[in-house]
């Protein structure tokens, strides 16, 4: 395997990194981008905006997009490129975070010419914001046990139901969502896919706020919502198959990123921390540790590589993703754990002191790493497909 690139992907490695070093504002850096796509304030969400923007008209968002719809067509090498060059670079989730590698792409399978016209190159530029109405109160892991119904009215369809864990919501222009529009129809079946405005009447919006303090997401409530016929993407009654385009891209980026960065800013920590009466680094079980994670950041790189490899040669997706998706997110469980044995009580404080000058970072580390094992498919369900699909083990 040959892991060198070639003079004009470093070409364009340089490109990327140096315009981001000239036009990044420092201040919008963002350095654990995973927990942080949801903006706090309506000024931070703003500048994110405009950012992305900017982003847009040098044409470095959705570099991978096609050039009609605003991107550049790169391939998947310059793709991986310019992931390492975004997180190096602690460039924040930009306000489409994740709809342009999730939505945009199940827009351009599933859409017709109208709809992408319409809302891709906005999409990408981020004039107009998205959020995504899949999961329900009962149905997460189990999707296909959504309950809200769309009742066909001919020129409308009328929504009645919830959406819970809907990230960004407070901040979105439109939802993508699945509806049942057959429910005497297998649960698989029955199941339309529809794009909603979300200051439609009916709408009601109630945050949830996580336990690091943050409203990341809402429940959304929906009280006889009309939603043109003209919204439905792809067929009706074969929404889960436009749903499974989605969920095909979202696990593809929800182990999180940056772990390598992480581990250095950890082996930062143990250097500043004291155990025992010295800097923990002088001890050789918290160097042990530290190397393990590095080793652990290695294996995952690799896969991430051989994933590559897989779609260079056209295959079919093999298991990389979702052991990806999974090896990633408990890599960053471990991280912040291990970071919690660093920093011992000081793990809680949450405004920077002597002990811990980036305060409160760790904090959030720490609080917010779980999330990363539940969205996208939790460890469970990609323990359940690597078991069934690729060991070939009898169904649960
Ligand atoms: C940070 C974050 C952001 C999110 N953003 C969005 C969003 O914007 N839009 C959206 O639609 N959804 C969003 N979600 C929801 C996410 O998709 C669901 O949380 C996820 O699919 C799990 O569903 P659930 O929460 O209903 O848990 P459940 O499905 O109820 O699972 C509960 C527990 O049971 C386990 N479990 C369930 N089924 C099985 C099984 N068959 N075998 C073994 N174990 C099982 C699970 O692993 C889990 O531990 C977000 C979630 C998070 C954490």
């Amino acid at each position: 395997m040959d892991f060198s690139f070639s003079p004009e992907q470093e070409r364009f490695r340089q490109e990327f990194r140096s315009w981001l070093a000239a036009n990044l504002p420092p201040e919008l850096r963002a350095y654990d981008t995973h927990f942080d796509f949801v903006p706090e304030s309506v000024e931070l969400f703003e500048a994110r905006r405009a950012f992305q923007k900017k982003m847009f008209e040098a044409r470095w968002m959705g570099i991978w997009w096609p050039p009609e719809y605003g991107g550049r067509g790169a391939g998947l090498i310059e793709q991986f490129i310019y992931d390492q060059e975004y997180h190096r670079a602690a460039v924040p989730m930009l306000p489409n975070f994740p709809h342009i590698n999730q939505w945009g792409p199940t827009l351009m399978t599933w859409g017709t010419e109208a709809q992408k016209r319409r809302f891709l190159i906005p999409m990408l530029s981020g004039e107009e914001t998205w959020c995504q109405g899949y999961s329900e109160p009962n149905a997460g892991s189990d999707l296909a046990s959504l309950q809200t119904r769309a009742v066909d009215h001919g020129d409308f369809f009328m929504l009645e139901g919830s959406k819970i864990w809907t990230s960004g919501a407070q901040w979105a222009d439109w939802m993508y969502l699945l509806a049942r529009t057959d429910p005497t129809a297998p649960k698989h079946k029955g199941i339309s896919c529809f794009y909603l405005d979300m200051k439609s009447p009916g709408i009601e919006l109630r945050p949830l706020v996580t336990m690091a303090g943050h409203r990341h997401f809402n429940q959304v409530f929906f009280d006889k919502v009309r939603v043109p016929r003209k919204n439905l993407v792809g067929p009706v009654n074969e929404g889960w198959r436009v749903a499974m385009t989605t969920l095909t891209f979202e696990r593809a980026i929800s182990g999180g990123s940056g772990h390598d960065l992480q581990v250095r800013r950890l082996a930062e920590l143990a250097r500043a921390v004291m155990i025992d009466a010295k800097p923990a680094w002088e001890h050789q079980w918290v160097r042990q540790r530290l190397a393990q994670l590095q080793i652990d950041c290695e294996a995952l790189k690799y896969s991430a590589l051989r994933a590559l490899t897989r779609q260079l040669k056209q295959l079919p997706p093999g298991p990389e993703q979702s052991i990806l998706k999974l090896t990633g997110s408990e890599l960053v469980i471990r991280i912040v754990k291990f970071a919690s044995e660093l920093l011992g009580n000081y793990a809680t404080l949450d405004s920077p002191s002597a002990a811990v000058p980036d305060a409160p970072r760790w904090l959030n580390l720490i609080l917010n790493a779980r999330m990363l094992t539940i969205a996208g498919g939790s460890s469970e369900i990609q323990h359940n497909i690597l078991g069934e699909r690729t060991l070939g083990l009898p169904k649960e």
